[in-house]
């Protein structure tokens, strides 16, 4: 039965792929600037009317600045939901694609967002249908979530990929294949720190001991922050800006620090902010009162025993197409972080293997349209087959 699922799934694919690439050349031709409220929208509609055409439902968000988010939904018998992730939005700004529009060169494809991530969006869409037409009895409930804005650091979308996710079995985000064709597996999430010292100014000639210098408090406290970085689990300890005092023959009353930090787990994380919490409340400097702000601004995409096992799947349906795949853990976006820190096993970057983004010379590879598509529904296949009702 597997076998012939996938034969049809793999023909059914194989019959649309230039629908689907007109599809992508008309959608990638489409402005959609994160900023460009019409401009996403106008991605968005194409999107609905290729729902509509393959009848596939779907719920429209209206939000006030952003483009919509369209939430699409296909029922299966089996218990529990897989979500799909996808952003309607580019960096580049309304009138680029008349300038730079949908080239082929070959096998690489061409024009802004082509690669991230609009033959993402169209990849999963092609991969659903094909697995509503033929895999059916085999299915959980499939939901895609098209989002407005990411490429700006998804201000609305967060809320929405949280609520979408909390109750998700797998997340599979389809940002671009990375250049060697890996998924990733894990991203770095990052915070920004800022530390502030008072101490009291003095005439560092004629009255140095009535002063209480911030400087001095906060060279202390720099050499031990530095410290707690940990190379073994990849918690990074940058202290970008410092700045202090007033003058050179003043004791300096005041001096500030900001410090950057990449970690692969949020409780290491937590671990280093209470390690730099304790040296900020300890004055080195007698007199000295300091404080400490910020945190966490981008959650990691956390490597943990359900991505894991995902991604295992994910093995198991590249070595039955006998097509290599390698993970990645990587820096960068946070979409797919949202998803797994709800706790949820997530995989990043299954859509078609590009590079360059956010560049002039974005390309996608060609010839990993078809079997991305393939991938992602053989993958979402097993998932499900092997959920128990
Ligand atoms: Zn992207």
């Amino acid at each position: 039965m597997t076998s012939q699922e996938n034969t049809r799934i793999s023909e059914y694919l194989a019959k649309n792929e230039e629908e689907a690439l007109e599809f992508l050349k008309s959608i990638v031709n489409t402005d959609s600037f994160s900023y460009d409220k019409k401009g996403v929208n106008n991605v968005a509609a194409k999107i609905m009317e290729l729902l509509e055409s393959k009848g596939i439902s779907y719920v429209i968000r209206e939000n006030e600045e952003f483009g919509n988010h369209i939430i699409a939904t296909i029922k299966g018998p089996k218990d529990g939901k897989i979500l799909l992730m996808g952003h309607m939005d580019t960096v580049h700004p309304e009138g680029t694609t008349k300038e730079r529009p949908f080239t082929v060169e070959g096998n690489l494809l061409r024009g802004p967002g082509v690669s991230d991530m609009k033959a993402g969006l169209v990849t999963m869409i092609y991969a659903v249908t094909a697995l509503e037409k033929f895999a059916n009895e085999d299915l959980c409930d499939i939901e895609i979530l098209f989002t407005p804005e990411e490429e700006i650091g998804s201000p609305i979308s967060r809320a929405v990929i949280e609520e979408r996710a909390k109750d998700a079995l797998a997340v599979f985000n389809l940002e671009a294949g990375r250049p060697d064709g890996s998924v990733v597996t894990a991203r770095k999430g990052s915070a920004h720190l800022k530390i502030e010292i008072e101490g009291k100014a003095s005439h560092s000639g004629a009255f140095i001991e009535n002063g209480i210098s911030a400087n001095d408090e906060l060279a202390l406290k720099m050499t031990k922050i530095k410290e707690l970085m940990n190379n073994d689990k990849g918690v990074t300890v940058n202290i970008g800006t410092i700045k202090g005092g007033v003058s050179n023959n003043m004791v300096s009353p005041h001096a500030m620090a900001t410090v950057h930090s990449g970690f692969w787990k949020t409780e290491d994380f937590d671990e280093l902010y209470k390690g730099i919490e304790k040296i900020v409340n300890t004055s080195y400097v007698k007199g000295t009162k300091s404080s400490l702000s910020g945190g966490v601004s981008i959650l990691p995409m956390e490597y943990n025993d359900g991505t894991a096992q995902l991604y295992k799947i994910v093995q198991q349906a590249a070595q039955d197409m006998s097509l290599p795949i390698t993970e990645q853990h990587t820096k960068g976006a946070a979409d797919a972080g949202f998803a797994s820190s709800m706790g949820v096993p997530t995989i990043c970057a299954m859509g078609p293997v590009g590079g360059n983004w956010h560049a002039l010379d974005e390309y996608m590879e060609l010839d990993t349209f078809l079997p991305r598509m393939e991938l992602l529904a053989r993958s979402i296949l097993l998932f499900s087959k092997d959920i128990k009702n």
